[in-house]
């Protein structure tokens, strides 16, 4: 149970109303309003040696934000405020508890874009897009989150306030410390405000629907759209025959659907036109003129219509609710190690735990496929067997990440040594316990340099 003296103290600073209990354990949750009160929070925690896991839109998959024993749970979601816009420097600075939806919104309202988008848009917050480096549908043109942040505000677990949020395009002073927060899952510091980089959109965009009969295909396409497109290709992004089929159904509820789901492979590319110039449609039909391999397809460049392709591609929520549990997987190699890698998976998958059912879906030119596997539940060992199924393959290849944009959080945690040296992980350590000497800072997420004793955990979703 945290202590009554730390309640008393953290009610002090932030006020009654904003100290409360959680339901459902020992700890104490807390929403500070201001940076200042972040940070004075954070010091008075730190000097009674209290861990506090920071708090965004809670939509992360790796445990970042699991709370066990006496923990201050400490939420953004009063640092709600978008403060200024730069038009001149395409410059947007938010607080951290600011949802990405908001962000898109007041982005696009101002003529701007910002170019980081998936599906949990309308509940996660940028501070924990930041946390994790979030990556998503357009990373193919926007890179990950790191590559969208001009500069951050990060309360150190002492209770100092880091800010560098003068968003200078240029600024080789010694080290870029922002970038060491970014991807750093609340265990050096807890992100309070950020200055984002927008861009111009066009207005004409549209979307293909690609229906194809093999993987090695999808390499042909992929790279006739990339050459064709150039910088006008926005996402390109690919869902196998079980997952298209499940998502397509369930959001069609029997009503009409873009396109026939009996083939293999889909993909999902989108576009954007050059004003009046070129239109978007033009630009993807001309990329696919000569390409083999496609038995469908579907293209659409209202809103409406393209909405409703990305509805399937964003719809992974519907397999978090077909199975009585469902593991979820994020790993990345070469787009062209995709096909056999997927295929020993699943070659595997059935040999060993065959009443496991994966759904397939992934950012075809980041390499990066997620696996959602489904099981009754029922056989004990199973979540581990898939587990390995998943994470031993991946060792037949090189490079590849064992997870390419849901961090470690607690649940990876065993498996970070198959994608980092342990020189590496020695590094993070040692940064670690340069910036929170007492290990307050999100205890539970740990990198560690071994595979762990009795499993890594995964991550379940219990539906
Ligand atoms: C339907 C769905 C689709 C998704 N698609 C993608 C995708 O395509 N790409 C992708 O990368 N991820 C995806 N995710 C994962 C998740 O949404 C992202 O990782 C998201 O960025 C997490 O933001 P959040 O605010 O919910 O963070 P939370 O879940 O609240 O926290 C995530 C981690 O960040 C830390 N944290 C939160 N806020 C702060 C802060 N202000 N300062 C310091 N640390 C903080 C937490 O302690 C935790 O470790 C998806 C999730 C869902 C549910």
């Amino acid at each position: 149970m945290v202590a009554d003296r730390v309640r008393a103290g953290l009610e002090a600073i932030i006020g009654v109303s904003h100290v409360f209990p959680a339901p459902d354990g020992p700890r104490l949750n807390i929403r500070p309003g201001s940076t200042e009160e972040v940070s004075r929070c954070l010091q008075f925690l730190n000097a009674q040696a209290v861990p506090v896991v920071p708090l965004g839109g809670l939509t992360g998959l790796v445990g970042g934000t699991d709370l066990f024993g006496a923990v201050v749970g400490l939420s953004t979601e009063r640092l709600n405020r978008i403060k200024t816009l730069d038009p001149l420097r395409n410059l947007l600075t938010v607080e951290a508890g600011v949802k990405l939806e908001q962000i898109h919104a007041y982005a696009s309202e101002n003529g701007f874009r910002y170019g980081v988008d998936f599906g949990a848009r309308g509940s996660c917050s940028i501070g924990g897009n930041i946390a994790t480096n979030a990556g998503g549908n357009a990373v193919l043109r926007f890179g990950m989150t790191r590559a969208n942040v001009a500069g951050l505000e990060v309360v150190l677990a002492d209770g100092r306030v880091l800010s560098d949020t003068g968003g200078l395009a240029k600024n080789n002073t010694g080290y870029d410390l922002k970038q060491l927060f970014i991807g750093s899952e609340g265990t050096l510091g807890i992100i309070t405000q950020a200055v984002l980089k927008l861009s111009r959109p066009s207005a004409d965009t549209a979307s293909v629907l690609l229906a194809i009969s093999s993987l090695d295909h999808a390499l042909g396409i992929m790279g006739a759209l990339e050459k064709g497109c150039g910088q006008a290709l926005l996402s390109l992004e690919i869902m196998w025959n079980r997952y298209f089929r499940t998502v397509s159904r369930a959001i069609a509820k029997g009503a009409a659907r873009p396109i026939s789901d009996i083939h293999p492979f889909y993909i999902l590319a989108q576009a954007e036109g050059d004003g009046d110039r070129v239109r978007a449609q033009d630009i993807l039909l001309e990329a696919l003129e000569d390409v083999d391999g496609i038995v469908d397809s579907a293209l659409a460049d209202t809103r409406a219509g393209q909405n409703a392709f990305w509805a399937i591609r964003d719809g992974s929520e519907v397999i978090e609710n077909s199975h009585p549990r469902v593991l979820s997987f994020d790993v990345s190699m070469r787009p062209q190690d995709y096909a056999t890698y997927v295929g020993k998976v699943e070659e595997r998958l059935a040999r060993d735990v065959p009443h496991a059912v994966p759904y397939n879906f992934g950012h075809l030119s980041d390499g990066n496929v997620h696996f959602m596997i489904g099981h009754d539940g029922t056989v004990a060992e199973a979540d581990h067997r898939i587990e390995d199924c998943v994470y031993e393959t991946l060792s037949d290849y090189w490079p590849t990440s064992v997870s390419a944009e849901h961090g470690i959080g607690r649940e990876k945690a065993g498996q970070l040594w198959r994608s980092r040296s342990a020189e590496e992980i020695a590094v993070m350590h040692a940064l670690r316990v340069t910036l929170d000497p007492a290990g307050t800072l999100n205890p539970h997420v740990q990198y560690r340099a071994g595979p762990a004793a009795s499993g890594s955990g995964v991550t379940a979703t219990d539906a």
